[in-house]
């Protein structure tokens, strides 16, 4: 079910602004469309609305259900952030960089629960990561530096809730 009611923006699209922006201050939009009510659980990952955010806790008696904006943005297959591992990868290598990048996702969640992968796929340009948030991107992207050296580059979205980080050997 699509329940997000987004203007008509790609993620490709808008300026963007290189470096560590005030990307803390930027909202997701998929959060802004929602009003939700204390004791909201996600009926697909089970995270659980109180006091203004999404955390993972148990399940609140007489619970009202809805989509978490992460949920909603791998329903629709929106991401917020696109991570790019540049170069042609042997499987081993491949399974190397989806496996740091889970690595990091686990740890991300656990704190922030709408920190998310959407997919890793293996493309003409190389490995693309799709997230649902901002930060995570820049997470694996250093992780995947430390691992394999190389270079990072980090592009903001000028006013929005968009980053791209491209990793090159
Ligand atoms: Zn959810």
């Amino acid at each position: 079910m699509r329940q997000s009611n987004l203007p008509p923006h790609r993620p490709a699209a808008g300026r963007r602004i290189a470096g560590h922006a005030q990307e803390d201050h930027i909202p997701d939009p998929y959060q802004l469309t929602q009003k939700l009510s204390d004791r909201t659980v996600c009926r697909q990952c089970g995270a659980v609305y109180r006091r203004g955010r999404w955390q993972w806790a148990p399940r609140p008696e007489e619970a009202s259900d809805a989509l978490c904006s992460a949920c909603r943005r791998i329903n629709d297959k929106f991401p917020a952030g696109i991570v790019t591992f540049h170069g042609r990868f042997g499987r081993q290598q491949a399974e190397e960089i989806a496996r740091l990048a889970r690595h990091q996702e686990e740890a991300e969640k656990r704190e922030h629960p709408l920190n998310r992968i959407i997919s890793i796929d293996e493309g003409a340009q190389g490995i693309v990561i799709h997230t649902t948030d901002i930060h995570l991107p820049r997470r694996i992207g250093e992780a995947g530096k430390r691992a394999f050296h190389g270079t990072l580059d980090e592009q903001f979205e000028e006013g929005g809730y968009f980053v791209r980080v491209d990793w090159r050997a």
